[in-house]
């Protein structure tokens, strides 16, 4: 087993990061920018080393000085967590060339399913059901698939440069439009074309898979309360399937990542409407929704990618998988609840929920200044129930016993959206929060 692991990120992943490398003995390497002098990962890991600036390109992208750091601590692998470095293929080629083992799949994996359209590619020769579209962007396969079509890039991420296109008058723009948008953002132009889903879910699988051949899941996220194509709250298990399309889309999703010989944890995220599932993309890292699955099958995810990366085989089997009561994941951001307006400043007053079900993943505690310069999640609150009506209401004491002084954050929206009928239904799909937020924007401006 690794001795010391460096953590390549910030925020609540790199305390998530820590907190199961010191429960296996392992020692920890944080590292930081600038910014981060006095942040909670820096504070708890055993050693910690300044990489550059606060701006992730000097810093937590910085690539020669996250080695450097490696070298300098005797680090022997590295962990990358989500976002930043997590699904750059020569990060973990580089990573594996001065010796460093890297926590996750291999270079040429991440290399394939990074490219979106090389993955429902090798996906779909494997069997997987995939989103009708095209290999690039065609006009005719536009009216093949008929529209309304989306046109994204083949490799965004993010929610980004996606465009719906209505009618065929359109589409030469908008192409026009994602092409560039996608080489701005992207370095990569290519962009393809989807059949546009009126009311699909997103519903994704959570894979595992050692270097013995030895592959399972963990079952399903329903990540479809979204804005913007990002997600802000997930469950699981997925208020739509039953227990018979849970076992068929997950035999097939793990036969078809032992063909691969993928290593590792990863998901497929699939869209799901009238009972069929549309294959979308392939995600090779840990995902921040991943304590829903843990809450559930009582798995450490963080633990088996370590276990997984030091050449340990899993030492179980799909029917050794037990998957138990309900979980539920809110995206706390410091953002305004309203208007998604980015909140900074000092947390005055800290006080996160407890008791029986309840988990906070957080790098908050009082007196922390919010940098300007990363993402806005400042908290993952999860909720666990026996079922999902206790899951519910575990989830609104929760939400009304946290404090968080000082910033706006996105709290008094997900105790809005635990009172609706349709969310308590579990009768959503991914365009239903905007909607919702609409009309939540309307109530606030009657009463103001
Ligand atoms: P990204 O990698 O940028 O997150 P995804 O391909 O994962 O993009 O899609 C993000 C979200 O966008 C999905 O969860 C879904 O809500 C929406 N979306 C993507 N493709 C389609 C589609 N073909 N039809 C309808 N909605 C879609």
């Amino acid at each position: 087993m690794f001795e010391k692991i460096l953590i390549a990120n910030r925020g609540e992943i790199a305390l998530r990061i820590l907190r199961a490398c010191h429960e296996m003995g392992i020692q920890t390497v944080a590292v930081h920018s600038t910014a981060d002098a006095d942040a909670m990962h820096v504070r708890l890991a055993d050693e910690s080393v300044c990489i550059g600036a606060a701006p992730p390109r000097a810093s937590y992208m910085n690539i020669p000085a996250i080695l450097s750091a490696a070298s300098l601590t005797n680090a022997s692998a590295i962990h990358p967590g989500y976002g930043f470095l997590s699904e750059n293929p020569n990060f973990a080629e580089i990573i594996e060339e001065h010796g460093f083992t890297f926590i996750g799949p291999t270079p040429e994996h991440i290399r394939t399913m990074g490219d979106k359209l090389a993955a429902k590619a090798v996906l779909s020769g494997l069997g997987i059901p995939v989103v009708p579209g095209s290999d690039e962007a065609i006009e005719d396969i536009a009216e093949d698939i008929g529209y309304p079509v989306l046109v994204k890039a083949a490799h965004g991420g993010g929610g980004r440069g996606m465009q719906i296109v209505t009618a065929p008058k359109d589409l030469g723009a908008a192409l026009a439009m994602a092409r560039t948008e996608a080489q701005n953002h992207f370095k990569n132009g290519a962009v393809y074309l989807e059949k546009y889903l009126m009311t699909p879910r997103h519903i994704e699988i959570q894979i595992l898979a050692d270097t013995h051949g030895n592959v399972v899941h963990f079952g399903e996220r329903d990540c479809s309360i979204q804005r913007r194509h990002q997600k802000l709250l997930e469950e699981g298990p997925s208020p739509a399937l039953n227990a018979d399309e849970r076992s068929e889309i997950g035999a097939m999703v793990t036969a078809a990542i032992a063909s691969l010989g993928y290593r590792g944890v990863g998901t497929l995220e699939f869209l799901y409407a009238d009972g069929k599932f549309y294959f979308m993309e392939m995600n090779t890292r840990l995902q921040v929704e991943h304590p829903v699955t843990e809450m559930l099958s009582n798995v450490d995810l963080v633990r088996e990618q370590i276990r997984v990366a030091a050449g340990a085989a899993l030492g179980y089997r799909q029917n050794d998988v037990h998957l138990q009561g309900h979980a539920i994941e809110c995206r706390v951001t410091a953002e305004n609840p309203m208007t998604f307006i980015p909140s900074q400043g000092r947390i005055t007053d800290y006080h996160p929920p407890g008791g029986l079900g309840v988990r906070i993943d957080s790098a908050l505690y009082s007196g922390y200044e919010i940098p300007p310069y990363y993402d806005s999640l400042i908290a993952k609150l999860i909720v666990y129930g026996r079922n999902r009506p206790e899951a519910l209401m575990r989830l609104r004491r929760a939400l009304d016993e946290y404090v968080i002084g000082g910033i706006e954050t996105t709290i008094p929206l997900f105790q809005s959206l635990v009172a609706n009928k349709d969310f308590v239904n579990g009768t959503y799909d991914v365009h239903w929060l905007e909607r919702f937020v609409d009309v939540e924007e309307q109530r606030a401006k009657i009463r103001a």
